[in-house]
């Protein structure tokens, strides 16, 4: 049985008890929300944190409430199963409803909060695997070395980004707030996640994701999320695709497609703007949508059971059958 290296542990009551204790630890601390993937990591020996502070009993960061003309508002700390069920994400934003529910397997999303799998570490077959098997090779990047196994001439890490909730909600255009002792700011998820391996994301050791906003719909939407793995239960994604569309009675007006898991960062597929505004045939838009998304999808070979040219082939495929759906639901011709 691999155990837990010696930590230690702290109940933190409130947002502002964890940030102090964050602000005084520097940064040999972390925060645990579900543990479902920090505490395996620190078990592999990845990650080495000398504080465990947990948002358990911090009951201000539970919950789902709508604010009229604000948004949606999701707690950190609300677990992925009340997302999945909950009955004003699954009307009016399907898309985080249906990435929720993907997430590993039921047991998981009881334990897994939206919050930690935005902050989900990023993931490699060459990382992701106990500290004996490591010392087989030389110290890579993501663990303070200088090779990288799986592109060699490569300059950062390309550990791929996996947590299946973001790219949802980067479609659906979300925002998070940030706590910390010194500041408090509220930015587009989008902006928080830097492509680089190592350092997935730009939320500073001291900080805590308290919330995640949604805004409400301004015309009729429709969304969906669409994931490939290897099986239909446990599985992280070899890719996916989230879409949304905004419609009104005759036209598509917004098409937001980002794709998972073809790179170190949730990746947006440009939109076809001249398409869009030309009023264009929908099959044609479904048809440039998914040759964009093959494209914008950059998969190595770091991930188990499926090679990269087939990956961002499923890039496209999902896409394509994502925006298909989406149509289709619309009514629109
Ligand atoms: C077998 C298995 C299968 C899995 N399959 C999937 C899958 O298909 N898709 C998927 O997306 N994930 C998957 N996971 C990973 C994980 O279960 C989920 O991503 C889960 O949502 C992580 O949330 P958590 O609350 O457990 O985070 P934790 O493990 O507690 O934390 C994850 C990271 O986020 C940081 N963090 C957590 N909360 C905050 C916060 N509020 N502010 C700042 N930082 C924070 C932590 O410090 C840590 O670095 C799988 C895990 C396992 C073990
Ligand atoms: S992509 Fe390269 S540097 Fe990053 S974890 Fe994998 S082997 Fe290490």
């Amino acid at each position: 049985m691999m155990r837990l290296p010696k930590t230690d542990f702290y109940a933190a009551q409130s947002v502002e008890d964890a940030c102090s204790v964050l602000a005084n630890y520097n940064s040999g601390a972390k925060i645990l929300a579900g543990g479902t993937d920090l505490v395996p990591a620190c078990k592999f020996r990845n990650l080495r944190p000398a504080l465990l502070v947990s948002l358990r009993n911090v009951s201000k960061l539970q919950g789902i409430r709508l604010h009229v003309g604000e948004g949606l508002k999701i707690g950190a700390m609300t677990s992925l199963y009340q997302v999945r069920n909950d009955p004003l994400v699954t009307k009016l934003f399907p898309a985080l409803a249906e990435a929720a529910a993907s997430v590993g397997a039921t047991q998981l999303q009881h334990m897994g909060t939206l919050g930690g799998n935005l902050c989900l570490n990023t993931r490699c077959i060459y990382y992701n695997q106990s500290e004996s098997w490591r010392k087989s090779r030389d110290v890579c990047l993501k663990m303070g070395g200088n090779v990288c196994h799986v592109v060699p001439s490569g300059k950062r890490c390309y550990a791929v980004f996996s947590g299946d909730t973001a790219p949802a909600l980067i479609a659906l255009d979300a925002q998070v707030r940030l706590i910390s002792n010194q500041q408090e700011r509220v930015v587009p998820l989008s902006s928080l996640y830097t492509c680089d391996g190592k350092n997935p994301n730009s939320i500073s050791k001291t900080e805590i994701l308290t919330e995640i906003i949604i805004p409400e719909p301004v015309s009729k939407q429709k969304s969906t999320y669409l994931k490939y793995r290897m099986r239909e239960a446990i599985d992280f994604p070899l890719a996916a695709a989230a879409v949304r569309i905004d419609y009104n009675d005759d036209r598509c007006t917004k098409c937001k497609v980002v794709l998972n898991a073809v790179d170190s960062a949730p990746v947006e597929v440009e939109e076809p703007v001249d398409l869009l505004n030309g009023n264009a045939p929908l099959d044609q838009l479904i048809a440039q949508f998914g040759e964009k998304a093959e494209k914008s999808a950059h998969p190595v070979a770091n991930t188990a059971g499926s090679q990269p040219g087939h990956r961002r082939k499923m890039a496209g495929i999902l896409t394509r059958r994502a925006l298909q759906q989406v149509f289709e639901t619309s009514g629109l011709k």
